[in-house]
C-alpha cells in the first residue's frame, strides 16, 4: 500500500498528474476540490455550503472538508492506496488525515510538492478558466486570494510532513511527461511500509 499527498499551489498540475499516477500505481484518487464541485453541481446542502467559500477563494471549514474526506476514504477501505489531491490544506486537516490513516491501519507515506512560481500559476489558472467554467478561475483577485491562502494556511502542511521525514519537492515546470517522470522517480524512492 502507498498513500501519497500530491501537494502544491492552485494550478500547479496536481489534478493532471494525479490522473496519470492513479493509473500507473493503481491508486484511488481523492480530490476534495472535485468532490466539492460535484456537490455544487448537484446543489446539495454540502455543495451550497461549500460554494459560499469557494466563490471567494477561501477554504471550506475543516470540519466540513474532513467529514467529506472521511466518507470517501471509508468507501474505499479495500484500496491499494490513495492519492490525496488538494487535501490536506491546513495543519488540523493533516492531523485528521494521519488519524484516519491510523484507523485504517496505514500511514501517509509521502507528500510530494509541485513547485511552480506565482506568475506561472496565475497564467495557467486564467487559461484553465477560459474552458473550465470555474468562476474561481476567471477572476484575478480570487486567484490571488487562493495563492495567499495557500501560502498562509497550506504551506505549513509541507513542514508538518517534513518533520516526519516525508516531504519531497519536484520541479513543476516542463511538459506533462517530464513532470510525471520526476514524480515517478520520487515515488520509487519512497519506503512503502506498513
Ligand atoms: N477547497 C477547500 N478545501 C479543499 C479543497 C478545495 O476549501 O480541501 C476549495 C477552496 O476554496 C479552493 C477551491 O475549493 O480554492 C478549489 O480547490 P481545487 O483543489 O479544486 O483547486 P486547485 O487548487 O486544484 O486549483
Ligand atoms: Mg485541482
Amino acid at each position: 500500500m502507498i498513500n501519497l499527498i500530491l501537494f502544491g499551489p492552485p494550478g500547479s498540475g496536481k489534478g493532471t498528474q494525479a490522473a496519470h499516477l492513479v493509473e500507473r500505481y493503481n491508486l484511488v484518487h481523492i480530490s476534495t476540490g472535485d468532490l466539492f464541485r460535484y456537490e455544487m453541481g448537484n446543489n446539495t446542502p454540502l455543495g451550497l455550503q461549500a460554494k459560499s467559500y469557494i466563490s471567494k477563494g477561501e477554504l471550506v471549514p475543516d470540519a466540513v472538508t474532513i467529514g467529506m474526506l472521511r466518507n470517501k476514504v471509508e468507501a474505499h477501505s479495500d484500496a491499494n492506496g490513495f492519492i490525496f489531491d488538494g487535501f490536506p490544506r491546513t495543519i488540523p486537516q493533516a492531523e485528521a488525515l494521519d488519524h484516519l490513516m491510523a484507523e485504517e491501519g496505514t500511514v501517509i507515506h509521502a507528500l510530494i510538492a509541485l513547485q511552480v512560481p506565482d506568475e506561472a500559476i496565475v497564467e495557467r489558472i486564467k487559461l484553465r478558466g477560459a474552458t473550465s467554467g470555474r468562476t474561481d478561475d476567471s477572476d484575478e483577485n480570487i486567484i490571488r486570494n487562493r495563492i495567499n491562502v495557500y501560502k498562509t494556511e497550506t504551506t505549513p502542511v509541507f513542514d508538518y510532513y517534513a518533520q516526519q521525514g516525508k516531504s519531497h519537492s519536484v520541479n513543476g515546470l516542463g511538459s506533462i511527461e517530464e513532470i510525471l517522470a520526476r514524480l515517478c522517480a520520487a515515488i520509487e524512492g519512497i519506503e512503502r511500509k506498513p
